[in-house]
């Protein structure tokens, strides 16, 4: 190991063999241009020696790394196989059947726990299939969307009733940078209240290192906080494992999180290379007049506060600014997460909820009086996105490693069999 070498040739200190360090994950993921920003490294470091780098957006090292090897464990593009986070996929013929229990109705319920149940710990279990565990199913419309909401603003409607109810003291969510030459950059933050969720409302398509912000000494929280944390599906998985081994974790509070809503996501971009170079400088696009940038049926789609498309172009026009480590992904539906928003399987101006826990349930449940819910459009269209997510991951994957490596050979024969459209998951609606 290039660090162990290092330190031996410095000092002559032996040390056992098996300690992964900082330097390892940097040269493996951050220098490899694997990095998916998501900060988990960040999180998980007991002694609080990394930081994100004001420059770059990514981990660095801020003091001495004791190669606790935690960083590399809890990395998703490290060692962390997050699939094995993956509860049983709900009643899907021949796979989870037997998991589930009959309503009466023609739809099934499977009972799930919450996220600090050990029903989440690592159990190194096979990768899930269709849309993962799932208890119920809507298109959701809330009934006051905020502005800037992407789809049917339900995510901000359940935080909103969620702080208003007292079941979290805050969300960490996605603002827009308040720095002038950021505009349309997302950034990580802590929102307390109403207004903050509101203002919150929308996508960026950058990362944010969201969970290096879990560090809630900043904030003016009870001694025991509650939070919500709205992320992309990789940030949901670094928080999912950290959650199911309990160490002392320094100043980041992942025991905080009580609830975790995932958005859908296929990729995401470098924020200077998608908004400043292919948007601003070569497509001549005025950031300043943007009022939403989606991702949507395989385009690209800016719009102008005033209604008219400054942008309508196949997503491939922009893969050069996509982040590198999204190819490697197979997680495009958070199959970790208590709740998965999306836009994807529901008509324009909904958002596709995925109910996963029990804990994702009665968050639902206390949003219901601010909600218009109906059965979701097209489950389909889901299983054929997650679908295509895979066969990309499973095509990186394969660029990468070595063919016939155990786990290689197990993603492999999961993802062969992963288009066969007679494993459609069941879903219960309502
Ligand atoms: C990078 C990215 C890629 C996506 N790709 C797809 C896709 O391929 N298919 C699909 O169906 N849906 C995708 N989505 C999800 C979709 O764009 C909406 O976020 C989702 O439908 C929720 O809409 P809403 O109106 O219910 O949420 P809103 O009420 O508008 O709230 C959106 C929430 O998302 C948070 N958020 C915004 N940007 C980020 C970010 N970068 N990281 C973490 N949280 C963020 C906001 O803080 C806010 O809390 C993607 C989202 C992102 C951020
Ligand atoms: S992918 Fe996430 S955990 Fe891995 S190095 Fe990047 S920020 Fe850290
Ligand atoms: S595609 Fe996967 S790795 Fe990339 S931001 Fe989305 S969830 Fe994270």
């Amino acid at each position: 190991m290039k660090a162990y070498r290092l330190r031996q040739e410095i000092n002559g200190i032996t040390e056992p063999p098996g300690k992964t360090w900082f330097f390892e994950l940097e040269a493996a993921v951050v220098d490899a241009d694997r990095c998916i920003q998501c900060g988990t490294c960040v999180a998980a470091c007991p002694s609080n020696s990394l930081g994100v780098n004001a420059d770059s957006g990514l981990p660095e090292l801020i003091k001495m790394c004791t190669g606790c090897s935690l960083c590399w464990d809890f990395c998703p593009r490290g060692g962390l196989r997050y699939e094995a986070l993956w509860p049983p996929s709900t009643a899907i013929p021949g796979v989870s059947g037997e998991d589930a229990a009959d309503t009466g109705s023609g739809a099934s319920e499977v009972e799930r726990h919450d996220a600090a149940d050990t029903y989440w710990k690592i159990t190194g279990g096979p990768p899930g299939d269709g849309l993962g565990a799932v208890l119920s199913a809507y298109a959701v419309r809330a009934g006051a969307r905020p502005d800037g909401a992407q789809d049917g603003g339900a995510v901000s409607a359940i935080l909103l009733a969620a702080l208003a109810s007292g079941e979290i003291d805050g969300a960490l969510v996605t603002r827009p940078s308040a720095d002038p030459d950021e505009p349309w950059k997302g950034v990580a933050h802590l929102a307390t209240t109403p207004a903050e969720i509101i203002e919150s409302a929308g996508s960026f398509y950058n990362q944010t290192m969201a969970l290096a912000a879990l560090d809630l000494s900043r904030y003016n929280l009870p001694a025991k906080p509650r939070i919500a944390v709205v992320g992309t599906p990789c940030e949901i998985q670094g928080i999912r494992a950290m959650q199911a081994r309990r160490w002392s974790t320094g100043a980041h509070r992942v025991d905080a999180v009580v609830l975790t809503i995932a958005v859908l996501c296929t990729k995401s971009f470098d924020y200077r290379g998608l908004m400043l170079e292919l948007l601003e400088r070569d497509r001549g696009i005025d950031l300043a007049r943007v009022s939403k940038v989606d991702v949507i049926r395989g385009r690209m789609i800016v719009e102008y506060r005033d209604g008219s498309m400054a942008v309508d172009e196949p997503i491939k026009d922009f893969h050069g600014a996509a982040l590198k480590g999204c190819d490697e992904c197979a997680d495009f539906i958070g199959r970790s997460a208590d709740i998965s928003v999306g836009s994807v399987g529901s008509m324009d101006g909904w958002s596709s909820v995925l109910v996963r826990t029990e804990r994702g349930r009665r968050a639902l449940d206390g949003a219901r009086s601010r909600l218009d819910m109906k059965d979701l459009d097209s489950v389909e269209a889901l299983l054929k996105l997650d679908a295509f997510d895979k066969r990309v991951a499973y095509k990186s994957l394969r660029r990468q490693y070595d063919p016939d490596a155990p786990l290689f050979m197990e993603y492999a024969e999961h993802v062969a069999n992963y288009d066969d459209t007679d494993r459609a998951p069941v879903i219960p609606q309502r």
